[in-house]
């Protein structure tokens, strides 16, 4: 079984995807990560963002893998390296949306994420999941929040990591991003048709958890 989670960033998607995984003991697999350890290599190579055709070459010879702990965390690496902390920097933040609008690595991305979803019963988080990369999952939700809640999630989460980030920052970065996603010519973040859409601005995780966990009916 496929279930596809999309949404724009600070709806609370991954948080959600990764206990709805856990709870049906699926495999999690939050795309994001992998366009950010993509942006990651970009970084330490030092290349151009207007260089695309080098981003490109990059992404065909980059490795990525998702590996899926006992525990239920996830471990990311990068040409064999473990990244998940580094993946999450502000640095990687502000340009991965510029990578992730490139055509031809989003053809990268989709192979490998299709690939990681027929693994097994597969919870993926992103924001083409049910629109490109599998069309046909058996559930699709579209995770939602209002703009400033957004914001607000997301900057509370970089302080409880411990970590000073200017609020202004963080709207910056989210409007951003939220333009970039939306408006690309490839697999721009929708809603697909068929997809519940869930407004969590005024609720809590488990109650997300909870809305989309009623709609999923595992025969066992
Ligand atoms: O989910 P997360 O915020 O970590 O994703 C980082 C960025 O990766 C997004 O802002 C978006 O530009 C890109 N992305 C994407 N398609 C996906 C998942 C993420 O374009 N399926």
């Amino acid at each position: 079984m496929i279930i596809a989670i999309d949404g724009p960033a600070g709806a609370g998607k991954s948080t959600v995807a990764k206990i709805i995984a856990q709870r049906l003991g699926f495999l999690y697999i939050d795309t994001g990560a992998m366009y950010r350890a993509l942006a990651l290599k970009v970084l330490e190579i030092g290349l151009d963002l207007k260089d695309i055709s080098k981003i490109i070459e990059i992404s065909f010879n980059t490795n990525i893998e998702l590996v899926n702990n006992k525990d239920g965390s996830l471990k990311l690496l990068l040409d064999g390296r473990v990244v998940n902390e580094e993946i999450r920097e502000p640095r990687i933040t502000k340009i991965v949306s510029d990578i992730a609008k490139i055509k031809e690595v989003r053809q990268v991305m989709l192979v490998l994420q299709r690939k990681l979803g027929l693994q097994g019963d597969s919870v993926l988080d992103g924001r083409d999941i049910g629109t490109v990369v599998f069309p046909d999952a058996d559930k699709k939700f579209y995770i939602d929040a209002y703009f400033k809640e957004r914001v607000k999630r997301r900057h509370l989460e970089f302080s409880g990591l411990g970590r000073q980030v200017n609020y202004n920052d963080v709207e910056l970065d989210l409007h951003n991003r939220d333009t970039i996603d939306s408006t690309r010519e490839v697999a721009p973040l929708k809603k697909a048709p068929d997809a519940i859409y869930i407004d969590t601005t005024n609720m809590t995780i488990e109650e997300v958890v909870g809305a989309i966990l009623k709609n999923i009916s595992i025969k066992r």
